[in-house]
């Protein structure tokens, strides 16, 4: 891939930095890659976009919703087109595997078209009003500017869970993408721009969490912060914000738990445990880092995971042999090794894996076996701290309810889930895990755009994304009352008489 400068988007045009600096996208599975170098913003910069997008609000929020969504489905349907494009340089800028990385721009897609769909809805309530001749009902109201910080393990569909929400309701946005994945954010804001979007709604400015994300979530012009990533830094994003009573809408990390039961499809949980606990390199806030089995398939169980675990194929997610790539950069790798080393002094069982890769190019990347602990007590900090790599433990347990005191007991609550065959079994769990999202006979994985996405507990603070739950996040209710009574009337205190 050809070396290239990109720019921050501010008030519609491609602009240096202030500060003149730029810092490089390497590939994690050959850091010798660079992908390319992207602004190295500062708090002027965010200064700018801010006042680019606050200037251009009042435009946008009274430009009717239903054109708002012509230039979204525009903008979804060049995503489509370089669907393939984009999925690649995904996958080189941050190492999960290709079909992986097609899916997260197709989450994208369907995220785009849906709140496209949402421009003709955003529907409200009309009520009767318990006084006559008054008419009642809510409509949405848009914000203003709002920030949107993302992560890097899935960098086109997060941004879009966020800003086609906000701009389908009429706000304007500066955001800020994870400094390891912003090509795949700038290919997003590119679409945007191709679809029409007008000056200074989407605006876009690079850099670190401290040069660019603490002065967006402090500007007053700001008027949300949505912010997906680690628990510490939502936990900084909450207490800044928390002064001016700033809206946040917090996603954050999870320690997400199967269940697999005595009667359950072993083959079945087994294919669902390494998809859960391999997929994205365990780099996904619903992976499932631990399975709690039941102890009568307990052995079976971690004999035949742990042996398909070891089989899995790791390397450059652009070969389509290769089911696992590499961690995203040398500091989550670190975390990885030393959390490994946290398992075996804590008397875990370690049934494969355990090491970093070396030999040949992977010593270029950040590779890391596929690593399964068994005998974990639940406990340990392995079963208990989100690792954010390809570690799963196995926790045994010996009954339902063991297994969802288990599942239950750690500080996050994002997703779960339970196989097994008796109906009974999995609607007592629906019923008694405390987490957003929850499978029977699935992995922990595997959202779709039009239902709500979000955790219990640490993971959020009591915000969904996706469906239309986003539109809570990125609109405010008015209630109206229309009185064509032409006297004073009040409501609790008239006295009605029908007689
Ligand atoms: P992170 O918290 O390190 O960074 C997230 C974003 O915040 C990045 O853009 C980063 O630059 C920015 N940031 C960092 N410090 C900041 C500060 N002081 N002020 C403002 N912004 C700052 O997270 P990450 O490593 O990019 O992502 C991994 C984490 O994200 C994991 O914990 C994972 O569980 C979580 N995650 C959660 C969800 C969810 O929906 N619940 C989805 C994906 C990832």
């Amino acid at each position: 891939m050809e070396k290239k400068i990109y720019k921050n988007y501010i008030n519609g045009e491609w602009v240096e930095s202030a500060s003149g600096c730029t810092f490089e996208d390497r590939n994690p599975a050959d850091n010798r890659e660079v992908i390319g170098e992207f602004q190295r913003s500062n708090p002027e910069d965010v200064k700018r976009a801010v006042e680019a997008a606050k200037n251009a609000y009042d435009k946008w929020r009274l430009y009717p919703a239903p054109k708002r969504a012509e230039i979204l489905f525009k903008a979804a349907e060049i995503l489509v087109k370089r669907k393939e494009d984009f999925a690649k340089q995904m996958t080189q800028e941050m190492g999960k595997v290709l079909k992986e990385t097609r899916g997260d721009v197709q989450e994208a897609i369907d995220m785009t078209y849906y709140m496209a769909g949402e421009g003709r809805r955003q529907f409200g309530q009309t009520t009767p009003s318990e006084l006559p001749n008054k008419f009642a009902m809510s409509v949405r109201q848009p914000m203003g500017v709002c920030a949107l910080i993302t992560p890097w393990n899935f960098p086109m569909a997060i941004p879009s869970w966020k800003l086609m929400p906000a701009l389908i309701c009429g706000n304007t946005a500066v955001f800020k993408p994870a400094t390891d994945t912003p090509l795949s954010a700038y290919n997003l804001v590119k679409a945007c721009e191709e679809a029409g979007i007008p000056k200074g709604v989407v605006n876009f400015v690079t850099g670190t969490g401290s040069e660019v994300g603490g002065p967006l979530m402090k500007n007053e012009d700001v008027k949300l912060v949505s912010f997906t990533g680690s628990t510490v830094v939502g936990r900084t994003v909450s207490e800044t914000c928390a002064p001016t009573f700033k809206h946040t809408n917090l996603e954050m990390g999870g320690k997400n738990a199967i269940m697999v039961m005595e009667d359950a499809n072993l083959d079945l949980a087994i294919e669902g445990a390494i998809w859960g606990g391999f997929g994205t390199t365990g780099q996904r806030c619903t992976a499932a880092s631990r399975v709690i089995v039941h102890k009568k398939v307990y052995q079976e169980f971690a004999e035949k995971f742990a042996a398909r675990a070891k089989g899995l194929k790791i390397g450059n997610g652009l070969d389509p042999q290769v089911e696992m790539g590499p961690s995203i950069n040398d500091s989550q790798l670190k975390t990885v090794i030393s959390y490994v080393e946290i398992g075996k002094k804590e008397g875990a069982k370690l049934m494969t894996g355990g090491n970093r890769l070396v030999k040949g190019d992977y010593i270029h990347g950040f590779f890391h076996e596929p690593t399964v602990f068994a005998e974990v007590d639940p406990q340990m900090r392995i079963a208990q701290e989100e690792i954010f790599g390809p570690v799963v433990a196995l926790i045994p347990c010996d009954s339902l309810q063991n297994a969802i005191d288990i599942c239950n007991g750690v500080v996050y609550g994002l997703s779960a889930s339970i196989y097994t065959q008796d109906v009974n079994k999995a609607f007592v769990a629906i019923r008694d895990i405390y987490t957003g999202i929850f499978y029977v006979n699935s992995s922990t994985i595997g959202a779709e755009v039009h239902l709500p996405f979000g955790g219990t507990k640490q993971t959020g603070n009591g915000h969904r994304e996706a469906g239309t739950a986003a539109l809570d996040v990125f609109s405010e209710w008015k209630t109206v009352y229309v009185d064509y009574s032409g006297k004073l009337q009040k409501a609790q205190i008239d006295d009605l008489n029908i007689s």
